[in-house]
């Protein structure tokens, strides 16, 4: 088993009254650290990194709105990359989690508790409303940060990108993605043509 799928082997044996499930990271010292993009939630600290099962030490944590990655040369996606290039990441996990606050309103109500808030948003209206775009699905959502991560030039192919969700009542750890064996994602496999070559 590889580190995410022993991570996830584990949790659920553990939530299944196993008392010795849990992973031995000594045994996964070649994927480890693991770079963890989470939403800002909270609830989500009493989590980390505990419900991996890693160590702190091993534990690289990103949090933003959502855990969303709006493209593969974002804010975001960069992040990440200089988690891996800077600090030594082996893998990345895109962690979602069940009842986000951030999914719950639509556009029109989030816009309006902004005004409430007193922001005085003019025609930054719209530049709120694609932000909050993104935020519809938690697990399509994970999906779209893979691809986007998975898509960046700034992150080496040999470094899997997995998709996540945890429930935040019970720590259960359920997959979107397995970023195992993903070596050429679509996005790249199509060169650009070299400047100048012109379309036929
Ligand atoms: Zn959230």
């Amino acid at each position: 088993m590889r580190l995410l799928e022993a991570i996830v082997d584990a949790n659920h044996r553990a939530l299944a009254g196993d008392e010795r499930a849990g992973l031995r990271p000594a045994d996964f010292a070649g994927s480890l650290p693991v770079v963890v993009l989470t939403c800002f939630d909270p609830r989500l600290h009493a989590l980390m990194p505990e419900v991996l099962g890693v160590p702190e030490r091993d534990f690289l944590w990103l949090t933003n709105a959502g855990a969303v990655v709006t493209g593969p040369q974002s804010e975001t996606a960069r992040a990440v990359a200089l988690a891996c290039a800077v600090e030594g990441g082996r893998e990345v996990v895109v962690l979602g989690h069940t009842d986000c606050r951030l999914f719950a309103p639509d556009r029109r109500e989030a816009v309006a508790r902004f005004r409430q808030n007193g922001a005085d948003l003019g025609a930054a209206a719209t530049a709120l409303d694609d932000f909050l775009r993104p935020l519809f699905n938690e697990r399509l959502s994970v999906a779209t940060a893979v691809g986007h991560l998975r898509a960046s030039p700034f992150l080496p192919l040999a470094i899997p990108v997995h998709g996540l969700i945890v429930d935040t009542d019970t720590g259960r750890l359920d997959w979107v993605v397995n970023g195992y064996g993903v070596s050429s994602p679509p996005a790249r496999q199509a060169p650009l043509p070299p400047a100048g070559a012109g379309l036929p």
